[in-house]
């Protein structure tokens, strides 16, 4: 249930053990990279991780090379970025990580040809799934509604032995699994009430071009607005700024550029005035992290299981769901493959889940201490304040020392385990290092490497 990156990672993973593999999804795919109504947040900025490109390459061989011949920016971190956060710019020390910052239009196209060409895989366009077929034992399929014929439209049903729940955040399988008798999963909630507003924009001078190529003040707890521009695969830049609950950016034109001002640098504001905008702006405000507990015990049926953002949602802001995505599919390659184990349905659950344990803790963990963050699991205990206190040593730290900077990026863009922040020069210069000085401007170029 659902076509769009979880969805057809998961068709993908299963196709390997399965006569036929059906996506339902509730839109009809655009030809080309068109945006559509069920991903509406793919009119925001993309970036892709490091945890992310490994898996997608994982599972679709020689997909980077695609995205890049597709025009995909990549941009070297800290090298090619001017960053702001907690106080500091970052120094453009020599780029230790690379993120891909394209369209995710342009993503998902890749994906969805790469995937749908698997004659195993057939897709039902313009369906909406309305409800599970089966018992509290069991899911036996999915019920259907076509949606040209309109909300009495009748429904049907297909049969299936696994049932996979890919459709988003806003997924209403725990509803239909009270249908048909089955427990409800816990949610674990954070809510930030933190809101975007992005427009695309073609800057005609000023810092964002030749050695620059993007530009980003991270919110934080002293400094809720975030706001920058990243670039595309066409030469035009995405620009987004974001506010919490009550101050939220608006998405009129003319409003949007006096928002930037409230960044703490005019930088943005500058490139702005001589930028042609090429886009309205959109906002989107449905920024919470969810995570959807089907790996407790509970009565849960055999043969369904939940991935992506059904699965677990995070606040946008970290960049991490499209990572998830990927290496959740290669979780369930894994636990599928495992000759040692029967994959019961609770297990694969269980390794699906704990594919984004570490995303998880990075933006729950960031967002509990957001001003006015609301949910289920905003309180902390005392193990999280100690993780609090070093944590904040290596914000202070990473943008101005190459060592802790190297070791965070890591473990933020999901390519090293957390346990790299601990590593014995990491922790050396975490515990006993004052931080390093950093840039007292935004630094116009790079750093010579090694300087
Ligand atoms: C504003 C914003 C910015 C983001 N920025 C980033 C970023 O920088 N980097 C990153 O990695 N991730 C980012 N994400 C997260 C990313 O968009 C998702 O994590 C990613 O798309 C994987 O989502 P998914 O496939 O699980 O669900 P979605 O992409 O939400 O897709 C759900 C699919 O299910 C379909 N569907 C829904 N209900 C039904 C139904 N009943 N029947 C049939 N089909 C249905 C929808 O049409 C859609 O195709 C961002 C998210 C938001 C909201």
């Amino acid at each position: 249930m659902g076509g769009s990156l979880a969805g057809l990672l998961a068709a993908h993973v299963v196709a390997g053990h399965a006569d036929r593999v059906t996506v339902v999804e509730r839109d009809r795919f655009p030809d080309g990279t068109g945006s559509r109504p069920g991903v509406p947040q793919g009119r925001h900025p993309h970036v892709l991780l490091q945890g992310g490109q490994v898996a997608l390459e994982s599972l679709l061989p020689g997909f980077l090379a695609e995205l890049r011949a597709a025009g995909a920016p990549r941009v070297g971190m800290p090298s090619d970025m001017v960053m702001w956060q907690n106080g500091r710019w970052f120094r453009r020390l020599t780029a230790t990580t690379h993120i891909y910052t394209g369209s995710r239009v342009q993503l998902e196209d890749l994906v969805r040809r790469r995937v749908l060409a698997n004659p195993v895989i057939s897709v039902v366009e313009g369906t909406d799934a309305v409800g599970l077929l089966g018992d509290a034992s069991r899911v036996r399929g999915v019920l259907l509604r076509d949606r040209s014929g309109g909300a009495g439209a009748e429904h049907r049903a297909l049969e299936a032995d696994l049932v996979v729940d890919a459709s988003g955040s806003g997924t209403k399988a725990p509803q239909w699994l009270a249908a048909i008798g089955a427990e409800t999963p816990y949610e674990e909630t954070i809510d930030t009430g933190l809101a975007y507003a992005s427009r695309v924009y073609r800057g005609r001078k000023g810092v964002l071009d030749g050695e620059t190529l993007g530009y980003y003040v991270y919110p934080g707890p002293d400094q809720v607005h975030g706001g920058g521009a990243l670039p595309l695969e066409d030469g035009s830049h995405l620009v987004i700024v974001s506010g919490l609950r009550g101050d939220e950016p608006p998405t009129g034109d003319d409003e949007f550029e006096t928002y930037t001002k409230r960044l703490q640098h005019p930088l943005l504001d500058r490139w702005l005035e001589d930028a042609e905008p090429l886009s309205p702006a959109f906002g989107y405000r449905r920024t919470a992290n969810i995570r959807r507990r089907y790996d407790l015990p509970g009565r849960r049926p055999a043969g369904f299981l939940a991935t992506g953002d059904a699965l677990c949602t995070f606040n946008p802001i970290y960049g991490q769901g499209m990572a998830i995505a990927a290496m959740t599919a290669v979780a369930l390659r894994g636990a599928l493959a495992d000759r040692r184990r029967t994959p019961t349905t609770r297990r694969v659950q269980q390794v699906l889940l704990a594919a984004s344990r570490q995303a998880w803790d990075i933006s729950a963990g960031a967002d509990r201490k957001m001003p006015g963050a609301v949910g289920t699991a905003v309180a902390d205990g005392p193990a999280d304040r100690v993780a609090d206190w070093y944590l904040r040593r290596v914000m202070e730290r990473s943008p101005g020392d190459p060592v802790v900077g190297r070791a965070f990026r890591s473990v933020l863009t999901l390519s090293a385990p957390v346990t790299a922040l601990f590593a014995p020069p990491v922790a050396r210069a975490v515990l006993f290092t004052p931080p390093g000085p950093t840039p007292t401007e935004p630094p116009a170029t790079p750093e010579e490497p090694g300087g």
